[in-house]
């Protein structure tokens, strides 16, 4: 295939990512798949990535997302250099066929903007938008931008200017699915997990509840804010309260942490992380808000753990309820559902993982979508 992508990954963090970096991570996940397929990709981002693409360019050395504390202007000032990069870049050259951007809201509208002198564009929605019309509103004249989602869930609640652009979803991937019903059965442990960052629409304070009312271990891991190991947090102090999460987290889940029966392990990573879900007997996602693509969600199935879950976002569509996890409305119902969980069988789980959510799978996906968009755009 003859295709010349350029993959808008933004000015925050490098690519693949240092740590946390879920847009990042996606990117990281798919290019080299893409490439199998023949497409060449021209990145955009930090020069600091280290992602093999065919070519690249970038405005700022490294990651800025330390800025994103900054006043407002100073983040948007951020944004529009990089994307007045990104626009020189599409402005001195004819031979990329389509952008795919990933940089939330003002790359879609840079790109509306630019007309008919822009390549065809496909943004992919990376949160729940719900919340943010505003930052969408103008797409007028936009139509060679395009809009995908990372479920059916999340595009059906995305403000109505982005349903109209919409080309469809494309569900998050994991590396870990490539080859997950050949994997050895992890021994399986007593223990729950969440896995993900400790906030009120991950609802991990329900979880920790739970644990204690069903007597069944826990571990809750990721970050508090910005803050990734427990002995952090406890040496930021009283100043670490004025983000959001961590009063949330020392108002709503520390009370049930005991160190015990439920602990808070920080964010785990690499084999630490992989060992810890594939080991559990169900990984538990007790949301409070709805979920857009849930790279956790997959990346439990690919390790053979089968998940429960409040029925949110777009947890329906990744979670055959009954076969790869448990799936309710009904928050109390989930002390039930938590021990039913490890009736579940892991291998159902690690085959809807091999055969749904691969990277190759992904990127396949993406292709059609280019192609779709392309026509859409030569379509007067
Ligand atoms: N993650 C991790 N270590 C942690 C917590 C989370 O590596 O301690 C990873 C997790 O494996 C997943 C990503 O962070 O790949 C979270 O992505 P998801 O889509 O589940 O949630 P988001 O944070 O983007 O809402």
């Amino acid at each position: 295939m003859s295709l010349t992508v350029l993959m808008n990954a933004g000015p925050w963090l490098s690519v693949p990512p240092p740590g946390y970096g879920g847009i990042e991570n996606v990117i990281a996940t798919l290019v080299p798949e893409l490439r199998r397929l023949g497409v060449r990709v021209v990145l955009a981002s930090v020069d600091s990535s280290t992602l093999p693409v065919d070519e690249k360019f970038s405005v700022f050395p490294d990651g800025q997302f330390h800025a994103l504390q900054r006043p407002y202007n100073q983040v948007c000032g951020i944004s529009q250099a990089h994307l007045s990069g990104v626009v020189r870049v599409l402005h001195s050259r004819d031979d990329i066929d389509l952008v795919h951007d990933h940089v939330e809201a003002v790359g879609l509208a840079t790109l509306a903007a630019m007309g008919p002198d822009a390549p065809p564009a496909l943004h992919t929605l990376h949160w729940d938008l719900a919340k943010h019309p505003e930052l969408y509103g103008n797409l007028d004249g936009g139509d060679r931008v395009r809009v995908s989602g990372v479920s059916a869930s999340q595009l059906a609640r995305a403000p109505r200017a982005l349903r109209e652009h919409s080309v469809g979803h494309v569900h998050l991937s994991t590396p870990l699915a490539v080859g997950a019903d050949r994997r050895p059965r992890a021994d399986k442990g007593d223990h729950l997990i969440t896995l993900g960052r400790i906030n009120p629409g991950k609802g991990q304070d329900v979880g920790a509840r739970l644990a204690h009312r069903v007597g069944v271990p826990l571990v809750l891991a990721g970050p508090v804010g910005p803050y990734h190991r427990p002995e952090d947090l406890a040496a930021a102090g009283d100043e670490a309260r004025q983000n959001p999460d961590v009063r949330f987290f020392y108002d709503e889940v520390a009370p049930h942490v005991d160190g015990d029966l439920v602990r808070w392990v920080g964010t785990v990573a690499g084999q630490e992380r992989d060992d810890l879900v594939a080991g559990a007997r169900a990984s538990l996602f007790p949301l409070r808000w709805e979920e857009p693509g849930g790279t956790a969600v997959v990346e439990s199935l690919a390790l053979g753990t089968p998940v429960v879950a409040t029925a949110r976002g777009c947890l329906p569509e990744l979670i055959e309820n009954g076969r790869t996890g448990l799936l309710t409305t009904d928050e109390d119902e989930l002390g039930d559902l938590l021990l039913a969980a490890g009736l579940l069988d892991p291998d159902e789980c690690r085959r809807e993982a091999a055969l749904r959510f691969t990277p190759a799978v992904m990127a396949e996906r993406y292709v059609d979508l280019y192609e779709r968009v392309r026509q859409l755009a030569a379509t007067p």
